[in-house]
């Protein structure tokens, strides 16, 4: 009997055993399969559709823009220097704010009366791109002239660490470091962290408003994101800094308002210009793959996209108003005309054309193609549009040349500026200065940008995922013609090599196909130290 009890038990416990292992082997399995895969599993690519047809592509291809349009003789380069001596420079950029939904770039809501009006009596590029679609490493691009893989500011991991202290080389030539070399008066306002010394960025410039460094968490709250007199506070601290000027010295002012950045907080009467209509020309879509990420971890963006659309335009006419008041201020001064006026954006904004939310992961025109106009002073310099390939990076050149302030052009990389500067386009000289503008994503599945004004080509990393736009006929970037158009696509992929060799930290990685990505991540700021972090914390950024 005992033996029998003993026998059955053993025989209980084997088949226990083998019902566990039939069930639980194959989903441990599965599931380290699934771990250990993650960065091995490449995205498919999304179904494509029918191509655009080819008589709205023949139609694209007639329709041929001149690269410049300046009205009158445009000036030489004698007479452009001529007018810009002497002057100040303000430069205004609005944070997330994309050209398409600009005025002077076409789009039919009057989201920027103000710029418009400027815009009549500036130089207007329609092709201008940024480096980065995300402040810090935008920003620092604008500062220094540099690109992301060569200033080296970028979000590695996430949303934090963009906050991290950034690693720009100290010897490096900043505009403010140039400006403020030269005599001027360089002063800082920021509506957004992100762009302040808080992180790293404009660190050279003699005043700083708010000092976000010194108290984070208050400065933070006092600060633009969660007010809706943000504009209005940067506006009054500008005006202070204009009577302290006192018309005497020479200033370089670089004002960073908040919107059309979220959140969306314009005052009623920009918000009630637009709430419950239709937005135009707005068309939801998807990215070329899937897997690749499309929703940002801090975005939290209304649930209908007309909704969001129109608080995204009440935010740009903002920003807007923003911009005439600081006309009317150096206007009540009588400084307007002794001042370069440049108005421009850090990047741009998704709102769900290829599912993007956001900006940081979008390698789409909605996130990269931004806004440039350059108003000269006293109405001596040209006045038009520009259609060739513009840059972030070439701002800072172009001011240097402009005012003919000097520097070391022959510093090691991450020193010296690799913008170009658009002087031979300001005087007619030059119809381009490059052939392809480069921009870039960072995080899991960073993409890389190549793009010129016939094609866009997007090279994730690992080199296999590609999707190539045939803007002609395909303007909103809905059909992927990589199959298509083999050739057009390596032609680019071996521009963007030599951009990327000629980087101090070569992204190469968007090429090699035994690259893998490493596992995606939250962000959290793993590799931050214990400082950092609790800055971070303070500044509400982690939790
Ligand atoms: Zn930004």
């Amino acid at each position: 009997m005992g033996r029998l009890v003993g026998w059955l038990s053993t025989a209980l416990l084997v088949g226990v055993l083998v019902v566990f292992a039939a069930i639980a082997v194959p989903r441990w399995h599965r599931a380290r399969v699934t771990t250990a895969s993650t960065g091995d599993s490449y995205p498919e690519p999304i179904p494509n559709g029918p191509p655009p047809a080819l008589a709205a592509r023949r139609d694209a291809r007639a329709e041929v823009r001149p690269a410049v349009s300046l009205s009158g003789t445009p000036p030489t380069e004698e007479e452009l220097r001529a007018s810009v001596r002497g002057s100040n420079i303000v430069i205004v950029v609005m944070d997330a704010a994309r050209s398409d939904h600009l005025g002077c770039y076409g789009y039919p809501r009057d989201t920027t009366p103000n710029i418009d009006r400027i815009a009549r009596q500036a130089v207007v590029f329609e092709d201008h791109f940024c480096q980065y679609p995300c402040t810090s490493p935008s920003t620092v691009s604008l500062f220094t002239g540099q690109y992301p893989d060569t200033h080296g500011v970028k979000p590695p991991s996430g949303h934090a660490a963009l906050l991290a202290a950034h690693p720009v080389d100290e010897r490096a030539v900043t505009m403010e470091g140039l400006l403020r070399a030269n005599g001027y008066w360089t002063c800082l306002f920021s509506g957004n962290p992100a762009a302040s010394p808080a992180v790293g960025v404009g660190t050279d410039f003699q005043l700083a408003f708010p000092a976000y460094g010194k108290h984070p968490q208050k400065q933070w709250t006092q600060a633009a994101h969660h007010r809706s007199d943000s504009v209005k506070m940067l506006l009054d601290a500008i005006g202070d800094a204009l009577a302290a000027a006192g018309g005497e010295h020479r200033f370089f002012f670089y004002i960073h308002f908040l919107p059309p950045h979220s959140p969306y907080r314009a005052p009623e009467e920009f918000q009630s210009l637009f709430r419950g209509k239709t937005p135009p020309n707005h068309r939801e879509g998807k990215a070329a793959f899937t897997l690749v990420s499309t929703r940002e971890r801090t975005a939290q963006p209304p649930k209908s996209t007309d909704e969001w659309v129109n608080l995204y335009d009440a935010n740009l006419r903002w920003a807007d108003w923003g911009v005439g008041e600081v006309e009317r201020m150096l206007k009540e001064r009588g400084l307007w005309e002794q001042t370069l006026v440049i108005v421009t954006a850090d990047h741009g904004e998704a709102m769900r054309e290829h599912g993007y939310e956001w900006h940081h992961t979008c390698p789409y025109d909605e996130a990269i193609h931004i806004p440039l106009l350059i108003k000269f002073p006293g109405g001596r310099g040209p006045v038009g549009r520009i259609s060739a390939l513009t840059e972030t990076v070439d701002i800072m050149p172009t001011i240097a040349d402009l005012y003919g302030l000097k520097y070391p052009s022959d510093g090691p990389l991450g020193t010296v500026p690799q913008g170009k500067s658009l002087v031979p386009l300001l005087t007619g000289a030059a119809t381009r200065v490059r052939d392809y503008v480069f921009s870039r994503t960072g995080g899991h599945w960073a993409c890389s940008v190549v793009r010129n004004h016939e094609w866009s080509l997007l090279l994730y990393t690992g080199g296999k995922l590609r999707a190539l736009y045939d803007l002609g006929s395909d303007p909103g970037q809905t059909y992927n013609a990589l199959a298509d158009h083999p050739k057009v696509a390596e032609t680019m992929a071996a521009a963007f090599e030599s951009h990327a060799k000629a980087q101090r930290v070569p992204p190469l990685e968007f090429l090699d196909p035994n690259y893998r990505p490493p596992a995606e991540t939250q962000g959290q700021g793993e590799s931050l130290s214990g400082e950092t972090k609790s800055k971070l914390r303070a500044l509400g950024y982690l939790d």
